[in-house]
């Protein structure tokens, strides 16, 4: 059955005597007419109440290594059932899940799963988590909180793969749930943001600060974008507001570029990725990784300290773990961030 659901977080505005509602999911703060949507296709006025279409329908559901997200220091090993939806509050011209983030809902094509069936689900499969991932999670707050909430109560962790444009409300509601793992993609500098996204980074880095310092997990994902990020003004920009407001443990995914969608520039220059992750190295973040190149070494957790390999990853699976229980270096003692224990699976089961 396909359900609608009445959305949370919005209020009324009385505009030429016009009953409009404004949604305060994420900061666009849409004003939203009746029978109209928001900009992220999912949230409609029907008669002057904000609600959710097609709630518990999906457009995929997974079983991911947790590493693919990517999450480096976050229950390495794992696996999450990994589910979406359609929309986006963001329209990146790159985006490489645009079949689903530039789409509106569609029932006909769904999987209809009730939150407490994705986590029995989950559970079944032998998964350690649920994620939110492929379109942006955020807009199907109502249906990540339902699930977040049973993921806790069967022992399971909740995370999202974000563009953390959410409102400090919904993340507060996020956190509270136990959603306690965020991938957040920063997409450049302000430039970027305002030309391509109309957007604004520091609303970005504001909700990751605001979720290390309320005790939840934090990796931030760096896409370099063909002439769209890759300057060095921008790159110097997004590295210095890392190690200013996230601090030298939030590890750095620097990751690589290939054309999608309407982004036809040629992929990023490996070159390119290695200098950003040697001078974000330079300015003291301490977790540097690039992405989507096929290097083991690049992709392998190295102590900061001595220098002694970690985590062997390839093909964002883990190929050997060194790390003591206490997640200490076995040669120098050095305390890495890891948030969750490691698990050690044989193999991964796709459903
Ligand atoms: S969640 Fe959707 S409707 Fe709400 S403010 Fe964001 S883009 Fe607009």
């Amino acid at each position: 059955m396909i359900s609608r659901k009445k959305a949370l977080l919005w209020n009324i505005r009385e505009i030429h005597g016009k009953k409009l509602v404004e949604c305060n999911v994420c900061s666009r703060n849409c004003t939203i007419g009746p029978g109209m949507r928001g900009f992220c296709r999912n949230r409609v006025n029907i008669d002057g109440e904000l609600y959710v279409e097609y709630f518990g329908v999906l457009s995929a559901v997974e079983s991911r290594p947790i590493e693919i997200k990517p999450f480096f220091h976050y229950w390495p090993g794992s696996t999450a059932l990994t589910f979406s939806g359609w929309g986006c509050s963001f329209r990146c011209p790159w985006c490489q899940n645009y079949h689903l983030s530039q789409r509106d809902p569609n029932p006909l094509l769904g999987v209809y799963l009730q939150p407490s069936e994705l986590v029995e689900k989950a559970v079944k499969i032998g998964d350690e988590g649920i994620c939110g991932s492929f379109n942006e999670p955020t807009i199907h707050l109502e249906y990540i909180l339902e699930a977040a909430e049973e993921a806790r109560k069967r022992g399971l962790y909740s995370t999202i793969v974000t563009n953390g444009y959410m409102s400090r409300r919904a993340l507060e509601k996020l956190l509270d749930a136990g959603v306690d793992g965020y991938s957040i993609d920063i997409k450049g500098c302000p430039e970027t943001y305002e030309k391509i996204l109309a957007a604004n980074p520091d609303t970005v880095f504001r909700n990751a600060k605001y979720v290390l310092d309320n005790e939840g997990h934090v990796e931030m994902v760096f896409l370099v974008v063909t002439k769209a990020n890759d300057t060095w003004d921008c790159i110097e920009w997004v590295l210095s507001r890392h190690i200013e407001l996230l601090g030298p443990e939030t590890p750095l995914h620097v990751n690589r570029y290939y054309p999608a969608n309407r982004w036809s520039e040629p992929p990023t220059r490996i070159d390119l990725l290695l200098q950003i992750a040697e001078r974000a190295r330079e300015i003291g973040i301490e977790y540097v990784y690039v992405g989507n190149v096929m290097d083991p070494s690049l992709e392998s957790t190295k102590c900061p300290k001595c220098g002694k390999m970690l985590i062997i990853r390839h093909l964002y699976s883990i190929v050997e773990y060194r790390l003591e229980r206490d997640k200490k270096c076995p040669r120098c003692g050095y305390r890495i961030p890891i948030r969750g224990n490691y698990i050690e699976k044989k193999y991964h089961r796709v459903v």
